[in-house]
């Protein structure tokens, strides 16, 4: 949504009336029991940093290209992150963050532990390394818009690129991804990665056959031992986290209460959400009542 759409004060808010449209299209079209927003409570972990100094640094440099006769304007989605904190609250869907992690870290704890199916929406492919059909987990892929959104199972990810979700955090690392100022070993692409991992199953069979010289090119085997430095740190960059220690949460999604719906109004009235939180009221109100 442009950022023209603005509350009466201003204030734009074409991001939380997008978000609250998403969720309630996902609620209705997946009719999920349980709905968790995983935050970014840090989105670039100094200790990932300080095991590869590039990653998302090119992100930082744009956050932080303003000089010196720039006026700093607010930036338009920065000011509505707080509204849609309370928004979530007020619809009583949990926000779950760690310390020093990255949402990705939060998705990676709750999709391991979780004993009902589980459906991560994202973006990020980083995600696709838990893909599992075995456990019921799957990526609703949001990449190519709301219109387009793409179910990942075991059978995408190895259609998308030749190797099994269980294998995509190491075809990850190999390949990089300057998305995330990952650089990957140099000289090794998405086929050569998806090559090597089919023939050698995973990183340390990889790293086997080329300190053992067989199973490989010496072209390849050169620029595997040129990445071992690499390679030794960044998998634990791409590697989501599993065991963060999260606080239990009351995640089912349940109808509002009086309470609450006249908090959503408030709410509605002040930020002009209109039939955006309407809509979501509704939804919540039908997932409650499955
Ligand atoms: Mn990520
Ligand atoms: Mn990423």
């Amino acid at each position: 949504m442009p950022d023209t759409v603005r509350a009466p004060d201003g204030t734009p808010v074409n991001a939380v009336r997008g978000f609250l449209d998403i969720i309630t299209r996902l609620v209705t079209t997946y009719r999920p029991t349980h709905l968790v927003a995983c935050w970014d409570d840090d989105w670039r972990p100094q200790w990932r940093v300080d095991l590869i100094p590039t990653y998302k640094t090119h992100r930082v440099a744009e956050v932080t290209a303003v000089g010196p006769d720039i006026e700093v304007v607010p930036d338009p989605l920065e000011v509505q992150v707080p509204i849609i904190r309370r928004t979530l609250e007020t619809l009583g869907i949990p926000i779950v963050g760690a310390a020093e992690h990255e949402a990705d870290d939060v998705i990676g704890t709750l999709a391991t532990r979780a004993t009902l199916p589980v459906d991560i929406i994202t973006g990020d492919r980083d995600l696709f390394q838990l893909v599992d059909d075995a456990s019921d987990v799957r990526v609703i892929y949001t990449a190519r818009g709301m219109s387009n959104l793409e179910i990942v199972t075991d059978a995408t990810v190895v259609a998308k690129y030749g190797v099994l979700p269980t294998q995509y955090a190491d075809f990850a690392t190999l390949r990089g991804d300057s998305s995330d100022g990952l650089p990957g070993v140099a000289g090794i692409g998405e086929k050569t990665a998806a090559t090597l991992l089919t023939a050698h199953g995973d990183l340390a069979g990889i790293i086997a056959a080329a300190e053992a010289g067989a199973g490989m090119s010496a072209g390849i085997q050169s620029k595997i031992l040129a990445g071992l430095p690499y390679l030794a740190v960044a998998p634990t960059v791409v590697e989501v986290v599993k065991g963060l220690d999260l606080p239990g949460t009351e995640s089912r999604l349940r109808a509002l209460d009086d309470a609450r719906r006249a908090d959503a109004a408030s709410l509605a009235e002040q930020w002009a959400l209109g039939t955006a939180m309407t809509r979501i009221v509704d939804a919540l109100d039908a997932a409650g009542a499955r």
